[in-house]
């Protein structure tokens, strides 16, 4: 007995905001999309189907990595883009269609979808109650009914169909027709519809706020960790140095293996303390002849990555540099721009400032220069 299922991923996800569609977004370290494929996997289901728009297909790939799958190139609608994925899926028995939106599934919803297919029921649908007073409203937008929310339930994905029954639905109504699920369409072709228990966990990420609520939901427990770096380099000959990415003109330069940016290389070193990450030699070795002379822009990205990939959230950074020379004030506020643009946090969330030792110690000689950084991180214990 095959079992297919197909996964609509076709939305551009425009109302859920960020650079990315919905579906490719990080959640906790992986991408919505990847939350299903997961899932799929772990019920056994391996004749996956992705529908997504056809410029999307690389991001697909990418947020799919690991796990086989066959591409559909989604329509103008949620209903042609399934009707593109049944095309591919003419042999299967079973069919389940799932909105890659909605990443809390688990494998024992899929196995329980298939076990009431597999008992009789030829589509079949998780729903759940609703809690809240329902109002019916007119045209203005003004209250004209109160609905009975005992007979009301929400349906959610993914619905399961016996395949025959499906694709014969979907024959039946027009090339044109739209429908918001799968169940509608067995419904209108007079099938009869099953539902089942639903779980909280299979919400819709629709708004920019979902991506967050559904984090919580998915991994309840995350802590604030708040990290520590420091660094120094000697000045020697040049004329200019590098700090927190900005090029500043000087009597002398700063002898490093890279381009001594004392000020990223405390945040990075900072930003893997907070994550458990060792420290930015470990990563870096100044042995490997790769990062001679390299951008120190390249090791904060490094770490920003590191931090998405642990499903953490840079909150906040704060860099103090220690030195008589250079000035920093006057190069203050493009440190801080270029810091928050590498990092992708808004400019009120990421502090520079700057500090003397009173001509004290090796710092007030102005052998070297120094830096120390603390950003916060939100992430999962
Ligand atoms: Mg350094």
């Amino acid at each position: 007995m095959k079992v297919s299922a197909i996964i609509v991923a076709g939305g551009r996800g425009e109302r859920a905001g960020g650079a990315l569609p919905k579906q490719y977004q990080n959640l906790l370290g992986r991408s919505v999309l990847a939350w299903s494929l997961e899932a799929f996997a772990a019920a056994g289901v391996d004749d996956v189907i992705v529908v997504c728009a056809s410029e999307h297909e690389a991001l697909a790939r990418t947020a799919a990595r690991g796990h086989r799958l066959r591409f559909a190139a989604g329509g103008a609608t949620r209903t042609a883009s399934v009707r593109a994925g049944l095309a591919l899926s003419l042999d299967a028995d079973i069919v389940l269609i799932h909105d890659a939106a909605r990443p809390g599934l688990s494998a024992k919803m899929i196995q329980t979808l298939i076990a009431e297919i597999n008992d009789g029921a030829v589509a079949v649908a998780p729903a759940l109650p609703i809690a809240d007073t329902l109002l019916r409203t007119n045209a203005a937008g003004a209250v004209d009914a109160e609905l009975d929310r005992r007979n009301v339930v929400r349906v959610q994905t993914p619905q399961a169909f016996h395949g025959d029954v499906l694709r014969g639905a979907y024959k039946r109504a027009g090339s044109d027709s739209v429908f918001t699920d799968d169940l509608s369409v067995v419904r209108a072709a007079g099938g009869e519809a099953k539902l089942i228990a639903g779980d909280p966990n299979l919400m819709k990420i629709t708004h920019p706020e979902d991506v967050a609520m559904v984090a919580n939901l998915l991994n309840g427990e995350r802590i604030v960790c708040v990290g520590n770096g420091i660094d120094a380099h000697r000045f020697g000959p040049g004329d200019f140095v590098t700090l927190c990415g900005v090029r500043i003109a000087h009597d002398k330069g700063l002898i490093g293996h890279s381009d001594a940016d004392a000020g990223w290389h405390a945040l990075v070193d900072a930003i893997l303390g907070a994550l458990g990450e060792g420290d930015i030699g470990a990563h870096f070795p100044p042995s490997d002849a790769r990062w001679k002379g390299a951008d120190s822009e390249r090791f904060l990205r490094h770490a920003a990555h590191l931090a998405e990939q642990a499903g953490a959230r840079i909150l906040h950074v704060d860099v103090t540099l220690v030195c008589e020379h250079p000035k920093i004030g006057p190069h203050r506020e493009s440190m801080r721009t270029r810091t928050a643009e590498v990092l992708g946090l808004p400019l009120k969330r990421v502090s520079v400032k700057a500090t003397t030792t009173e001509r004290m110690g090796f710092l007030g000689r102005g052998e070297g220069l120094a830096a120390q950084a603390t950003p916060t991180l939100d992430r999962p214990v």
